[in-house]
């Protein structure tokens, strides 16, 4: 996956507005640092013995339009910077990605569990002893004593009901979504909307699943007149179409496959996200509002590309200031929550999305692309850049999710400084 920092402001203005100053950059950095094994040149913004693997991957078939995408971003009159995760995050150069030596994506699981699972120091054994994982089944609900949290109910997959108790402390961590709907289903929320199920409101935290926060996202794409840019573009037309599904060079995803398993490298050992940029959508923006990541491919919806040559800029503002609600269906656990993004609710981020559309059309118009510029895909060429209504229609119709679903326990309101559940002992 990108391995992307908050800019150093982020963190200032976090630890500003909720009023936990341990969230400064300052106090942040050191556990980045220790937290990863940057593959790179050492600088005071990397660590070099952490658990994470980051890197950098660059796929030759593909460097000359990488190339090309961070050259657009300066012929556009941006910077160049080589480290957007350290002292300038603002230009457009190389992208960090979690992935190791060898590589294998550096997950949460790959660095910090399968350690313990296969334990090769001490250390690893000693830990391991007290790990145990269950990967079936959900929790249901959270236990307490009085205000102090001692456990969870769980149900596995057969629909056998456990307890589990904790010594020490629950460290809830289901995710932004799954967090809020744990806490709901324990009692803990907004009084109103828990009594709507039927749920005893014994802690009020109207909070709770409140203000939650996405990037909304979009792809300006283009088809490429160049016929080496992605590897499994279809080889010709024809039967109606259908063949540029059918015939997508299926001996590159087997080399590629067997690069991977043998070499640890090749097309399978990257995010392909192997350049990008961040910029200010319009003057007045204090540090940088809007990312890219460059594909040297056209996505399709979520999990397909466009079988034809082509490339994209992958767009979004990145402080939005719509909030969105993560709320219960229902009190049964099985039930999924209702998530409501509201994207674009208000007159700024209309404004920021529009503006970043126009930047990213400017740098994607830069001579650096004439070697390889076919035509506009998406918006297609008879799209009128210059109509902000036609914009802003545009985006509603053609962004997603960043699936950077956030902040629905926020700090200073759910939660402190700490991680811990306001009002409550051992809860984190
Ligand atoms: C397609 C996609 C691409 C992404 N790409 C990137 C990227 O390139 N770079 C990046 O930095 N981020 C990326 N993200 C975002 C990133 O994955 C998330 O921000 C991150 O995983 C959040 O971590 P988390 O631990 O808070 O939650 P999660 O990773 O969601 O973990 C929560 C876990 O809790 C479990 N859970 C939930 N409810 C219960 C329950 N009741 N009982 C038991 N278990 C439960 C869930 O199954 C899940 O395993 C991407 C996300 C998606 C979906």
């Amino acid at each position: 996956m990108a391995y992307v920092r908050g800019h150093a402001l982020d963190y200032e203005r976090w630890a500003e507005e909720s009023g936990c100053s341990d969230w400064s950059y300052r106090h942040v950095l050191p556990y980045y640092r220790k937290l990863q094994r940057h593959s790179g040149e050492p600088s005071p913004y990397r660590g070099k013995d952490g658990p994470l693997a980051v890197g950098r991957r660059r796929t030759e078939v593909v460097r000359a339009i990488n190339d090309a995408f961070v050259e657009a971003g300066v012929q556009a009159g941006y910077p160049h910077t080589e480290d957007m995760n350290g002292f300038q995050q603002e230009g457009f150069g190389p992208m960090d990605m979690t992935v190791d030596e060898k590589g294998a994506r550096a997950s949460t699981a790959n660095c910090y569990l399968w350690p313990l699972l296969r334990p090769q120091t001490d250390e690893d054994r000693q830990a391991a002893e007290r790990l145990t994982v269950a990967t079936s089944g959900a929790v249901r609900r959270l236990l307490f004593d009085g205000s102090r949290a001692v456990g969870v109910e769980a149900e596995d997959a057969g629909g056998s009901v456990q307890q589990y108790f904790a010594d020490a402390e629950v460290v809830l961590c289901a995710g932004a979504v799954g967090s809020p709907q744990l806490l709901m289903l324990s009692g803990i929320g907004d009084p109103d909307e828990l009594r709507e199920h039927g749920i005893d409101a014994w802690h009020a935290l109207p909070d709770v699943g409140k203000n939650l926060q996405d990037h909304l996202e979009f792809y300006i794409q283009y088809l490429a007149k160049h016929t080496s840019l992605y590897p499994y573009a279809a080889t010709f037309g024809g039967f109606g179409g259908l063949s540029r599904y059918l015939f997508r060079r299926p001996w590159n995803a087997v080399t590629s496959g067997a690069a991977w398993f043998l070499l640890g490298k090749g097309m399978s050992a990257t995010n392909h996200f192997e350049v990008g940029g961040f910029i200010r959508s319009a003057p007045g923006k204090r540090h940088p509002d809007v990312q890219y990541h460059f594909i040297p491919g056209c996505v399709v919806g979520q999990l397909d590309f466009l079988p034809e040559h082509g490339y994209q800029a992958h767009c979004g503002t990145m402080r939005p200031t719509s909030r969105g609600t993560v709320k219960l269906a229902s009190a049964d656990p099985r039930a999924a929550p209702l998530i409501d993004p509201n994207f674009l609710a208000t007159e700024e981020d209309i404004v920021d999305q529009r503006n970043a559309f126009k930047r990213t059309v400017e740098i994607m118009r830069q001579p650096a692309f004439e070697p390889f510029v076919l035509r506009p895909f998406s918006p297609d060429e008879a799209f009128d850049t210059s109509d902000d209504a036609a914009i802003d229609a545009w985006i509603r119709a053609h962004s997603h999710s960043g699936y950077h679903l956030s902040c629905t326990n926020a700090m200073g309101r759910v939660v402190d400084g700490q991680g811990k559940v306001i009002g409550f002992e051992g809860l984190r």
